[in-house]
């Protein structure tokens, strides 16, 4: 539970300063009945950029679109959905999953970690999505309306610290807030059953194993039994009732037997946080016991851990050696090329690494962690233009990435040209929804004084364009 505390403690933070700050957006008042579904979304942006900039948000692109792509699958499958999701991965050792509101879906590492199988945490995803879709969190905000909307991010906020460390919350969330979380927590168990029944649909339209459900509930309840006070945060969250178990059981019943093999991204997503949670020499030593084991299954995960703990002890002669048996073995998979990168890199073969970059985003154009490590290497070995053109193609796929514009700013930076580099920073702050930000970096690019006329006017067109925007938000925010 150590590892929980953190987060909880800065996100309450964050939240207790920002409810006193004035960008809070009121989202009306005590006559109106219901949360709109733009409401919701704005309030789970809200909470989401406290999130994106705590320690324990896990900022690795490969596990994140990984996740991301398993909940698309899921959520494709779920009944009348209407909203947009995202799914994100706390770093946290304990197993849970919670839905904020908007259709933000926390994954804490934990989790990842300790499924069996992919169809253990798809069903936990799915459980989470069967929250949203069914509204659970709109009607419990709607609930709150009277409760006065200026705490309701504070609320939400406070109800995630709740579902991290029940202690923590009891102590922080004082008098009114605390019978409101309560009431949370009610509401919640009433809605388990409906979570887990339209879940089950879910996953089992989805192809997965909907066996898995019932099969992961029983060992939670087993190991809450067990370890009472280390207990995981998902039995406490989603209460694990006899009844609730048995129902799961007796849906699953009606259910098609059906065997579902891992996909090797879950295999090799499991390996990549395996290897994070433990020191490199113990890591070496438990990949080094599974490749012994010589198991089909565990040989492509095994060799990927193994390489991460191989770079992380600098023994990179070994790293390489295991990275060509694991290239030759899972040639296609872009994650095993990704590493491969990185070993090169790490290595001392730039020559190398650029070659195998440069064929690399050619087979991978959308993979985010090839483009990173292939820019940051063009900019580390003083090639920016070529940096420049390698993030110019990549935003041709992704305008939403704000990572793309930090790295283009650090290339224009290199080059000595100020207004295009203070103009990519404005675009990953807007990204980031910080219009204010945004705003401030365009008008330091335009007094640095250099530019060409279309450069300019460009700037000041965009410049234009956000003040507008941002006057609009002020406005939504002061009329809701
Ligand atoms: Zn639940």
């Amino acid at each position: 539970m150590r590892l929980v505390f953190p987060l909880a403690c800065a996100l309450l933070a964050a939240v207790l300063s920002n409810a006193l700050a004035d960008d809070l957006p009121e989202l009306g008042d005590v006559s109106r009945t219901t949360i709109t579904a733009q409401q919701e979304r704005q309030l789970g942006e809200q909470i989401m950029r406290q999130i994106r900039v705590a320690p324990q948000y896990l900022d690795d692109p490969e596990v994140t679109d990984y996740i991301n792509a398993l909940g698309y699958r899921l959520v494709a499958n779920a009944p009348n959905v209407e909203q947009q999701f995202e799914f994100f991965v706390v770093d946290d050792k304990s197993v849970n999953a919670f839905a904020l509101p908007g259709g933000f879906i926390g994954v804490h590492t934990g989790l990842i970690t300790t499924a069996q199988s992919e169809s253990e945490l798809a069903a936990v995803l799915a459980h989470e999505i069967g929250h949203v879709s069914q509204r659970h969190i709109a009607r419990f905000f709607t609930q709150q309306k009277q409760a006065g909307m200026a705490s309701l991010a504070a609320l939400a906020l406070a109800i995630l610290a709740a579902r991290s460390s029940p202690d923590l919350a009891s102590a922080a969330i004082a008098g009114s807030q605390y019978a409101t979380y309560q009431t949370a927590i009610n509401f919640t168990r009433d809605n388990e059953r409906e979570a887990d029944r339209v879940g089950l649909q879910i996953l089992d339209k989805s192809g997965y194993d909907p066996r898995a459900m019932p099969g992961f509930l029983e060992r939670l309840q087993r190991s809450y039994r067990l370890y009472e006070t280390s207990a995981p945060s998902y039995a406490r969250t989603h209460p694990l009732t006899f009844e609730r178990i048995a129902d799961v059981e007796g849906r699953v019943q009606a259910m098609p037997y059906r065997q579902v093999p891992d996909s090797l991204e879950f295999l090799l997503v499991r390996a990549r946080l395996q290897a994070r949670d433990m020191s490199p020499r113990d890591g070496v030593a438990y990949f080094d016991d599974i490749l012994v084991e010589k198991k089909a299954v565990t040989e492509a995960p095994g060799r990927y851990g193994l390489v991460m703990e191989l770079l992380r002890v600098k023994d990179y002669a070994r790293a390489t050696r295991e990275m060509n048996l694991l290239l030759r073995q899972t040639p296609d998979a872009a994650m095993v090329v990704s590493l491969a990168g990185r070993v090169k890199t790490a290595a001392g073969d730039v020559r190398g690494a650029q070659d195998f970059y440069a064929n690399a985003v050619k087979r991978f154009p959308r993979n985010r962690a090839i483009t990173y490590d292939y820019a940051r290497l063009l900019l580390d070995t003083k090639r920016p233009k070529e940096a420049l053109q390698l993030i110019s193609s990549a935003l041709d796929i992704s305008r939403t990435d704000h990572r793309l514009y930090e790295l283009q700013a650090e290339s224009f930076a290199a080059l000595g040209q100020k207004l295009q580099q203070h103009r990519s920073l404005a675009e990953a702050y807007s990204l980031l929804g910080s219009l204010p930000a945004a705003i401030d970096q365009l008008q330091i690019g335009l007094k640095a004084g250099d530019g060409d006329f279309y450069q300019l006017s460009s700037a000041e067109a965009r410049l234009k364009e956000l003040r507008a925007l941002d006057a609009e938000r002020r406005k939504d925010q002061r009329q809701q």
